[in-house]
């Protein structure tokens, strides 16, 4: 799609000196937990505060999100410390919603992505929209799908664009929560170069032990970002609690990582 060939980014109008980051919660629990985690996140290379108020779960019985209520205390974070928001939206009416209440990122999770008539959807919602939206990569390990999901957003005109690798379901058991299965991601950004990649380290590996090595990797494979979720209680969060890490240790993560590369 030549038409999408884009010279400048929203991630470079940024600016930023370091890879972008987007932290916050898995989930918005309660107005308390969401403005504490932010507080504690303001004085960082964070540049965009996730949290996600509408959680689409594997099964039933879960915690699904607090929904639109969330959106009052994504204001207020914004309002608060100045950082941007970012939540995920999986229809048309979070779409209309999350723009009322001038959320800046919007990601589209990997149980949307898999379905094109939800990703079309979302996309006519979004028409023109300068707000920059996120496709996750599908559940399930299908470049296709991941590729079907950007193209329908260029279709509708929709400018900001980015990708978030997350990993890949399998039913074999791993270290990971997601297998990462690099070759899907650079292949898709080979199809699509001025597309920012951002690397989801959380989602890939379940289990917060492992986050600094996914992110090393990603950075190294020339990511552009990261999206890492963070708690101030981890081991008390309502959905993946695993892989949560406090925000101290996200900025511990984060001066590792440029240390790393300093003296590489
Ligand atoms: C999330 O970011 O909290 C989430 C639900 O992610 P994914 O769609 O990658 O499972
Ligand atoms: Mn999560």
């Amino acid at each position: 799609m030549e038409n999408t060939k884009q010279l400048k980014t929203w991630l470079d109008d940024l600016g930023l000196d370091h890879p972008l980051v987007i932290a916050g919660p898995c989930s918005a629990e309660t107005e308390a937990q969401v403005l504490a985690i932010a507080h504690e996140l303001k004085d960082s290379d964070v540049s965009y505060f996730r949290a996600g108020i509408w959680k689409p779960r594997t099964r039933p019985g879960n915690f699904e999100g607090v929904g639109a209520l969330g959106l009052k205390w994504l204001q207020k974070v914004k309002e608060e410390t100045g950082m941007k928001t970012a939540t995920e939206v999986a229809n048309a009416a979070h779409v209309k919603l999350a723009l009322e209440h001038d959320i800046d990122l919007l990601w589209i999770g990997a149980r949307s992505t898999v379905s094109p008539f939800i990703v079309q959807e979302i996309a006519d919602a979004l028409e023109g929209t300068d707000k920059i939206v996120l496709v996750k990569n599908p559940v399930n390990p299908d470049l296709a799908l991941w590729l079907g999901g950007v193209e329908r957003l260029y279709a509708a005109n929709i400018k900001n664009l980015g990708v978030i690798h997350r990993g890949f379901s399998t039913y074999e058991k791993t270290k990971y929560r997601n297998i990462p299965e690099w070759q899907i991601a650079i292949e898709l950004q080979n199809k699509f170069p001025d597309l920012p990649l951002i690397c989801d380290p959380s989602h890939i590996t379940g289990n917060r032990d492992l986050i600094f090595d996914v992110s090393q990797t990603a950075l190294d494979l020339n990511f552009n970002g990261l999206m890492v979720e963070t708690h101030t209680t981890p081991d008390e969060a309502w959905s993946d609690a695993a892989q949560q890490v406090t925000p101290d240790k996200l900025k511990q993560i984060m001066e590792d990582l440029r240390i790393r590369k300093v003296t590489d």
